[in-house]
């Protein structure tokens, strides 16, 4: 791939998986860079639909580790906040979570058939259910939404089926030294993220996305402020792939349509 050597720009740092507190005020999210921000449940979701940061998308999730939120997931209410909402997350499967796989499995099924017909970015959570992951996306044509693999594990062979099915790559900084990033996906499928929790100060966030981008860069052989450029090109592609671009706040949005 080529992309914009003209690096000069400066762009503020971009994560593609962050929780924030939906009790923060916007006065104290004014440092945080731009961020997906994930939500747990639709209760969740519904206290952050509307909100209006210039920096921060909040997504439509149901995590696979919230009980309560899986036992209680609507179908009908889901779809509505998400065409409301410009991305979809934080959803998947874990098989290490106490909630019921058959269940987690339903939910996430109704979730890729609402993308399905209302394209979005949707931010996939896979620990210790790759493949099962794989077997879902495998199954069903999610059309024109892009799935984002949120700090991915899966093995090598895997992680080149998630390529050819359309994915993209959230890389954490626990997972970046892994070969197969290099190896498997092609550079215009990276996107960065902290998963930044509702404990942690907002305002570090640009420094955790600073240490992801030095990991990453190291392994691609790119500068810093190459990578940076990348994914912001890289999401600006997805949004431009979703039709999203109305859905993101005004800057945000001028920001990324800048860079395709
Ligand atoms: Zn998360």
């Amino acid at each position: 791939m080529s992309f914009d050597e003209n690096t000069n720009e400066e762009l503020p740092s971009l994560d593609s998986h962050a929780h924030l507190k939906t009790t923060r005020t916007s006065s104290e999210l004014v440092d945080t860079g731009a961020v997906l921000a994930m939500t747990l449940s639709l209760d969740e979701s519904t206290l952050v639909v509307d909100r209006n940061e210039p920096y921060i998308v909040w997504g439509v999730g149901c995590h696979p580790c919230n009980l309560e939120a899986q036992k209680t997931f609507d179908k009908d209410h889901f779809y509505d906040l998400v065409e409301r909402a410009a991305i979809v997350g934080e959803v998947g499967l874990d098989t290490g979570s106490r909630v019921p796989i058959d269940l987690q499995r339903q939910n996430f099924r109704k979730i890729l058939e609402i993308v399905t017909e209302i394209p979005r970015l949707i931010s996939i959570h896979s620990y210790r259910a790759t493949e099962l992951v794989i077997k879902e996306l495998r199954q069903k044509n999610i059309n024109n939404a892009i799935p984002v693999l949120h700090w991915w594990t899966g093995t090598a062979d895997q992680t080149q089926e998630a390529v050819a099915l359309g994915c993209y790559f959230s890389i954490h900084s626990a997972v970046a030294r892994h070969s197969k990033f290099r190896t498997r996906v092609p550079l215009e499928r990276i996107l960065i993220e902290s998963d930044h929790g509702y404990r942690d100060p907002p305002s570090a966030i640009p420094c955790r996305i600073e240490w992801v981008e030095h990991l990453v860069g190291q392994q691609l052989k790119l500068e810093i402020k190459q990578v940076r450029h990348l994914v912001w090109r890289n999401l600006g592609l997805i949004i431009r792939k979703t039709g999203t671009c109305e859905l993101f706040p005004k800057i945000f949005a001028h920001v990324l349509k800048k860079r395709v």
